[in-house]
Order: C-alpha cells, then structure tokens, then sequence
C-alpha cells in the first residue's frame, strides 16, 4: 500500500496515481472504453466472479477513473475514493449504500440546497428522516441525536456566511453514539482542509467545483475506509452513478494546479474581503479569513487558508443588492463555484430561494446579502467592476 505521508498533498496532487502503459507516456492516459477484452474464457469466467482482478465493464472499473481515485485518496489521506458522476451523485450514493428505512441523519442547516431535496424528498420517501441543526451549535447536534442517529451531515466553511464547524468536536460527538460523520468538502478542498484527519469518517466532493477549476465538467467523489467504501462501490456498480474517464481525465489535470489555485482564490478573497468591509455601502462581510468572523480562530486551526467564497450585506435591502449585482460588467452572475471567473448570485432568490423565510433568516440569509465566489482575475478589475454598483448607494 503507499505510503500516504510519503509526500506533501501538493505533490500527491500532481504524481498520485499515475498508472503508466507500456507506451511510455508522460500525461496521463484516457481510457475512452466502456468494456474491455478477455484473452480466454477462463479469464472471462475468473474476472466475472472476481477471483481476478482486472477491468470487465467500465460501469465496474476504468482504468482513468482508477487513476482520479488514487490521486485524491492521496491527497485527503483516505484508505479508498469512490469517484461518482457529480457530486449529488456521491452524496446519494453514501446515503443509499450506509443507510437503511428507519435510520436518522442530522444535517447542517445550511447545507446545498439540492443536497436539503435529496434528503427531505428522496430519503424520506425511503424512511430515512432528517433533523437540522445550526453547524455551530453543538448542544444543537447533541440535542437532535436519537436512538436511530446513523450520520451527520455538514459543510464547512458553509454556503453562503462561511460559518465554520468544529470538525473535532462533532467527531468525538458521532463516534460516541456510532454515526458516521460527513463532511462535504467542496469549498475547502484537501488543498485547505482534510476532516478526515480531523476525525470525519466519510468526505464528499463536488468534483465539479475547484478540482475542475473552470466549470467544464460535472463529476463528484465518496472518500474514506475501505470497507465503507466497498459498500458505495457495490452501490455504484449496480446503480451506475460512476463517472465519465473523460471527465476524469479533465479532473485529473484539475488536480496537478489545485494547490496553486486555491492559494490564488484565498488571496484574492482576503483582498477582496478587506476591500469590501471598508466601503461605505457595505454593512457586513462574511469571510473566515477577515478576524471578526465568528468561525476565525476554528478555521485558523483546522484550515490553511479560508477559501475562495465570500458574502456581503450591502446597505439597504433587495432593491440596493440586485442593483449592484446587475451593474457588474465583468463578473459572471451565476450561482457556479470554483471556477477561475468570479461569479456573483443574490442567494435569498436563488440558491436559497425555496427554503421558507425562518429557514432563511436562521442561515443569515438577509435580502441585502450577495454572495461572490473569487476567481482568478486581477482584483483591481474587480473592485472596479463592483464599484459601479456600490458607489450608486
Ligand atoms: C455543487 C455542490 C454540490 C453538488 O455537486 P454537483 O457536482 O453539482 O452535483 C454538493 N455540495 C456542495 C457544497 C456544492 O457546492
């Protein structure tokens, strides 16, 4: 087995799971094939009963997905990834392969909101129940424990305010009753933080986010011990929720520029931040990185660097934001992530547009609040290109 520690995460991110063919190539190899050979039907007999290992069918195996796999593994310091056609894809699959009818998660509150319909609409149907509770309040997850508690749920830094949970704690929490823990690691990336290290059982990514970089491709990942990750691949190879080899090459070569990317969105971010809370028309910046956020002090010991999304409330209510938000020239207004190009969306009627107005007020979802997700452009281009809104405040 590797030798996980062998290596810094920036180096894994660029040599993990590398698989070489007899050709003698240097880039990574894409397998565009949905089934593969036999020499003899004596193989074919022993690779279908799976007393050989080898590739059948690439709804089973792919030799680049394979690759994708190891790459991550590596890098979040799992046992075992299980890569998935999108992100929902891997949070289903968890659900589905670790849960059954009559079990009970707890979930953050402000958590993706098509992550809220799969649980409430889609779980629920099957009997599985779900309570949420605010991720900073731990006498909250506690409280809404109960006998059939079998997973956790949470996203840190959270969407849209950056409200950083305590991985830790909530760790010792769900092991002291036997849930797993999730944490959907999306925003922060392995490159920012590893909850697995920190004590979570089970990661999640939306691929399709920063391990991408430049919104070309939907893909997702499950990582964590082997053997909870043969029950999601069980899942997988009869459901068929597995992902594309060409999306996993795509992802592959994410993976070589993620460190570089990330330190370029942070600081982007945190200048951008500072930039904001000392304009006029701006009453509040939500940024883990800016000292007099909440989450500040967790998210210095459990994180890096603190990400590349940010919010702001800006003076005034909806009128005051969507005016800024529709005087943008440069920035992409769409609710996308991690991508090199800045987006910016006005959550309380988008992302957070169904959830009903408590839910919302709870989240710190005001109607003045926009969110922006720092790419990879000049700051002073985007300052500038912010100020026309907000110097008309
Ligand atoms: C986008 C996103 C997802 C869902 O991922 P898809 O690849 O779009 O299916 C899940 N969690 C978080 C935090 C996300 O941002």
């Amino acid at each position: 087995m590797t030798d996980k520690t062998k290596y810094q995460t920036q180096t894994w991110a660029i040599r993990g799971g590398i698989d070489r063919s007899d050709q003698g190539e240097h880039s990574e190899l894409m397998y565009l094939t949905s089934s593969y050979l036999f020499d003899n039907a004596e193989q074919a007999a022993s690779r279908f009963s799976g007393e050989e290992d080898g590739n059948v069918y690439s709804r089973y195996t792919n030799p680049t997905v394979k690759a994708f796999e190891e790459r991550l593994a590596l890098m979040e310091g799992a046992d075992a990834c299980v890569a998935t056609s999108s992100g929902m894809a891997a949070i289903m699959s968890t659900c589905i392969a670790l849960l059954q009818a009559g079990d009970h998660i707890v979930c953050s509150r402000d958590v993706f909101g098509s992550t809220t319909v799969l649980l409430n609409k889609y779980l629920a149907k099957m009997g599985v129940e779900t309570t949420y509770v605010g991720l900073t309040d731990i006498d909250g997850w506690k409280a809404a424990c109960r006998d059939n508690t079998k997973l956790f749920f949470l996203e840190s830094p959270s969407n849209p305010i950056c409200e950083v949970a305590d991985i830790a704690a909530l760790s010792k929490l769900s092991k002291s009753i036997g849930a797993y823990l999730v944490v959907d690691n999306c925003f922060a990336t392995p490159i920012l933080q590893k909850p697995l290290l920190l004590g979570a059982d089970i990661v999640i990514h939306s691929a399709t986010k920063y391990i991408d970089g430049q919104g070309r491709c939907l893909g997702g990942a499950v990582l964590g011990r082997q053997e909870d990750m043969d029950e999601v691949v069980g899942f997988l190879r009869s459901a068929g929720p597995c992902m594309s080899p060409f999306n996993a090459w795509v992802f592959l070569k994410g993976l070589e520029t993620l460190s570089v990317r990330m330190r370029a969105h942070c600081e982007n971010a945190e200048n951008l931040a500072v930039w904001l809370q000392d304009h006029p028309a701006v009453e509040h910046v939500f940024y883990a990185g800016l000292s007099n956020h909440r989450g500040h002090s967790l998210a210095s010991e459990q994180m890096s660097a603190y990400g590349g999304v940010l919010s702001f409330r800006v003076k005034g209510g909806r009128k005051e934001a969507w005016k800024v938000i529709d005087s943008t020239e440069l920035l992409s207004h769409t609710a996308n992530l991690g991508d090199a190009k800045t987006t910016i969306v006005h959550p309380a009627t988008t992302t957070h547009g169904r959830i009903t107005d408590e839910e919302r007020a709870a989240a710190g979802i005001t109607e003045n609040l926009i969110r922006i997700a720092v790419g990879l452009e000049h700051m002073d281009d985007i300052k500038a290109d912010l100020s026309i809104g907000l110097d008309q405040l």
